[in-house]
Parts: structure tokens; C-alpha cells; sequence
């Protein structure tokens, strides 16, 4: 098979894929943050992985506690099929957090596992501890890992406090993705946070001209990587 010269000089100029991993406090939170610029990524050809901290055992619902772990791992599989992308998971217990030596190290070592290009995380300020926690473990492996992949922040509805966002992307084209994604996780009402963060990223968009923008930090000694 002869290869036409004109899809060799794309294959040569085309970057390499990247390897992206987006960490969330629970199921739901990459998703709410990111779930649009998650789409956007796998459609052009990278790989994503949403790295959970726990599966969700605190919270599903009317439903049984024991049965929290297996509902939610089970949502957050469908929203990850939903946006071609891999879901992990650091099993540690929802809404107990454990930030120490230890746990610093095997969070760590899944994310290097992973060896990502870029990794977005969440904002530390954050009225949810579990959300704190995911934050400082990602920032210390960071760190530990000689600020070898791009850091960057993204905010959730109703939870994250003072954050400001310094790059957007432009999400429109995939807002419905994003709302299935988002709705996958079935046990967490939805309609009670996913209009709220409609309206933030309506917010970041309208500076722009966008109708809908996901906004982000770097942070400022990351260096950048390429956004979708
Ligand atoms: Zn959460």
C-alpha cells in the first residue's frame, strides 16, 4: 500500500499525541471540570485518563452505602467510555482523605505510572477536603517528579473558592458530551450542580466570543502545554 505524499507530510508535521491525566477528589469531578476539554483531546488522537482519589463510598443517593463503591466506579466508567477516555483509581474513602507520607508516595507513583505530558488537577482552595487533598498530593508529586509534566487547575461548581482561570478552552462543539459525560454520574443529581458550572464556563466564553469555555491556571512554574 503506497502511502500519498500529501497524508505522509501530515503524519510528519502532526505533533505526537499526548498524555493527559485529569485528577478529581470523586467520580464527577473531572468530569465537571473538564469533561469538554477531555473530548477535545480524544478527538484530535490524545489520551486521557481521569484519575479518581476514591470511588465515591461517602455518597450515591437513596442508596444502600455499601453500594456507593460499586454505583459510582460503575458511573464514572460510563462517563469515561462516553469521552474515550480511561478511568483510575487511587482507592482511597470518600470524605477521609488521607494526606501523608505514604500517601503522598503511592499517589505518586500511579500518576507517574501514567507518565503524563499534562495534568490538570483541583484548585486547593476548595470547601471540600477531598478536593484539598487531591490537590496537594498532585502538586507534591509534581514536585517530587522534578516539574516534569504541565500543571494545571480547574475549578467544580459550588465547591472551589477563589479561583481565576488564565486559559480557556473553547468547549461549544462538544457541550453535548460534556452534559452526558456529566450525567453519567446519575447517583449525583446533576441538575442540582451541572447548570451551575453551564454557567461558569458561559461566563469564560463571553469575554471571548465563546459560547462555552473551560478556564484553567498554570501553574506559573509549569511550563505550558498544548491545550486542545
Ligand atoms: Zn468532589
Amino acid at each position: 500500500m503506497s502511502i500519498s505524499r500529501r497524508s505522509l507530510l501530515a503524519a510528519l508535521a502532526a505533533p505526537p499525541a499526548l498524555k493527559v491525566v485529569v485528577a478529581g477528589g470523586h467520580p464527577g469531578d473531572p468530569e465537571c471540570g473538564c469533561a469538554g476539554t477531555i473530548a477535545r483531546y480524544t478527538d484530535l488522537g490524545h489520551a486521557v485518563v481521569l484519575l479518581y482519589l476514591n470511588r465515591g463510598e461517602g455518597y450515591c443517593g437513596g442508596e444502600d452505602l455499601k453500594r456507593c463503591a460499586s454505583i459510582r466506579t460503575l458511573e464514572a466508567q460510563n462517563a469515561c467510555r462516553m469521552l474515550k477516555a480511561r478511568a483510575v483509581f487511587a482507592d482511597q474513602y470518600d470524605g477521609r482523605a488521607i494526606v501523608d507520607g505514604p500517601h503522598y508516595d503511592s499517589f505518586a507513583q500511579l500518576l507517574n505510572a501514567e507518565n503524563p505530558d499534562v495534568v490538570f488537577t483541583q484548585w486547593p482552595i476548595d470547601s471540600h477536603r477531598d478536593h484539598r487533598a487531591v490537590s496537594a498530593l498532585t502538586l507534591d508529586a509534581w514536585l517530587k517528579s522534578g516539574r516534569k509534566f504541565a500543571l494545571y487547575y480547574y475549578e467544580v461548581a459550588e465547591d472551589t473558592m477563589m479561583f481565576a482561570p488564565a486559559d480557556y478552552v473553547d468547549i461549544s462543539s462538544v457541550e453535548s458530551r460534556r452534559h452526558a459525560a456529566c450525567y453519567a454520574h446519575v447517583s449525583q443529581s446533576p441538575d442540582k450542580w451541572y447548570p451551575k458550572q453551564v454557567e461558569i464556563t458561559r461566563k469564560n466564553g463571553a469575554a471571548k466570543g465563546i459560547a462555552q469555555a473551560e478556564g484553567f491556571l498554570r501553574h506559573k512554574d509549569s511550563k505550558a502545554a498544548l491545550l486542545p
